[in-house]
């Protein structure tokens, strides 16, 4: 193969590194978007993505109405003059029409979400009018059009409500029911396999010998992909043979719409993960300027996409989320996803060093002065998931910097997208 056509070769890259972003530019240009469509009944359309615009046929509200009890007034007809007596000509309950015109004078007492009458402009609060038989008076001044929804205020007819490739949250799930949606156009769900590598790796139910350690890494990415709405095909942990790592990599590929695997991709390794992985597909391993999750394995097995993530339980979970989740986020029709990033003060001496991005678990908070602040969660290993377990966030501290003062400002990138 020529090194123009394969942009996955690690030759391609002399100096043997490469940047978190070329890294997620590398991959996404090799990923499509979905074509496959499926209707789903929109109670079950959580964490899909809409595949067709959303346009509306009416005006949500359909019509101008009251934002509170009280009583619908003309204010035009008497605005900037306090102290009011109104005759109350009627009642309208929400779902119902006053059926008539206000007069000069006249009121109409309301209750919220029902349709203002015709001639009304406002609303007086039941709280703000003083009552008596079929008279009311107030004191103080209306303003023109309070307490008012008005029509087509959120949503008007003919317009896009929601555009394809949003991500349907409980709020868009609101939103298309307001429309009367029973169902919705979305893009097909994403089948994920993964498996686990490492003949130290022990699965929960066994006893746990000597040297080795429980199987973690099946267990944080179940989560965030399903999380992220995918179905999880689980191939449990794959002994440390070539044999029956091709087996499992060709069969992985066939039934999903990605293969996710976890150790056994370090440079100087002699895993038979990289052997059976060349062996079947077309795979790059590639060194990441990033701490943890420096090595990285990506390529494609016939037509689906691959990811060998590092092993370390930290690594996994914070290269998910740099690669993996921008992938998918492709893949499930979001082009164009990001993580989210705010920037936070550190609260402490960060070290770090130039050409690599550090991830730092980090807890954020609001301090007593009302400013973002982050600290770290301590100890910084890659095998130390309990700086997961406390951190609300990653602090992302890029190339460029060696070290991070107290007092300076820093990119955190805030679980809520996903964790
Ligand atoms: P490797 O990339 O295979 O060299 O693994 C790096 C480190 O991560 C080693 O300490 C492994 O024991 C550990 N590790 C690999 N896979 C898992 C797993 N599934 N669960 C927990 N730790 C793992
Ligand atoms: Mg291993």
């Amino acid at each position: 193969m020529s090194r123009s056509t394969n942009c996955f070769d690690p030759i391609a890259n002399p100096g043997g590194m490469l940047s978190v972003a070329e890294s997620v530019e590398r991959i996404l240009a090799k990923i499509t978007q979905p074509t496959q469509i499926e209707m789903v009944a929109l109670s079950q359309a959580q964490n899909r993505v809409l595949a067709q615009d959303q346009v509306s046929s009416f005006n949500v509200p359909q019509h101008t109405n009251s934002a509170m009890d009280g009583y619908a007034v003309c204010a035009g007809q008497f605005a900037h003059q306090a102290s009011q007596t109104l005759k109350v000509v009627g009642q309208v309950f929400a779902g119902n029409a006053f059926n008539g015109t206000l007069a000069q004078g006249e009121a109409v007492e309301i209750m919220t979400g029902a349709a203002l009458p015709d001639g009304a402009d406002s609303i007086v609060i039941r709280e703000a009018v003083q009552r008596d038989g079929d008279l009311i008076t107030f004191s103080d001044t209306v303003n023109i059009g309070q307490h008012v929804r008005q029509k087509g205020e959120d949503i008007k007819a003919g317009s896009v409500a929601l555009s394809a490739g949003c991500l349907i949250r409980p709020q868009e799930q609101g939103l298309l029911a307001s429309l009367g949606k029973q169902q919705v156009a979305v893009f097909e769900q994403l089948s994920v396999a993964i498996f686990s590598t490492g003949d130290e790796v022990v699965a929960q139910g066994q006893p746990l010998p000597e040297n080795c350690i429980y199987d973690t890494n099946r267990f944080t990415l179940t989560g965030l992909l399903q999380r992220m709405g995918c179905r999880v095909i689980d191939l449990g942990i794959i002994e440390d043979s070539q044999a029956s790592m091709e087996q499992v990599l060709s069969r992985a590929a066939t039934q999903a719409d990605m293969v996710i695997s976890s150790g056994g991709v370090s440079m100087g390794r002699a895993d038979y993960i990289k052997q059976a992985l060349e062996a079947v597909g077309e795979i790059a391993f590639w060194r990441v300027a990033m701490r943890p999750g420096r090595p990285l394995a990506f390529g494609s097995l016939g037509s689906t996409p691959f990811f060998g993530l590092p092993g370390n339980p930290v690594a996994v979970m914070v290269t998910f989320l740099q690669f993996v989740q921008p992938t998918l986020r492709k893949m499930m029709g979001q082009p164009d996803w990001q993580p989210h990033k705010m920037t936070a003060i550190a609260q402490e001496t960060i070290k770090s060093r130039e050409g690599r991005i550090d991830y730092s678990r980090g807890v954020y908070r609001i301090n007593d002065q009302g400013e973002l602040v982050v600290q770290t969660t301590g100890a910084q290993g890659s095998g130390i998931l309990t700086s997961m377990v406390q951190a609300n966030c990653l602090i992302e501290i890029k190339e460029q910097y060696s070290q991070i003062e107290a007092g300076d400002r820093v990119l955190i990138q805030p679980f809520s997208d996903l964790l």
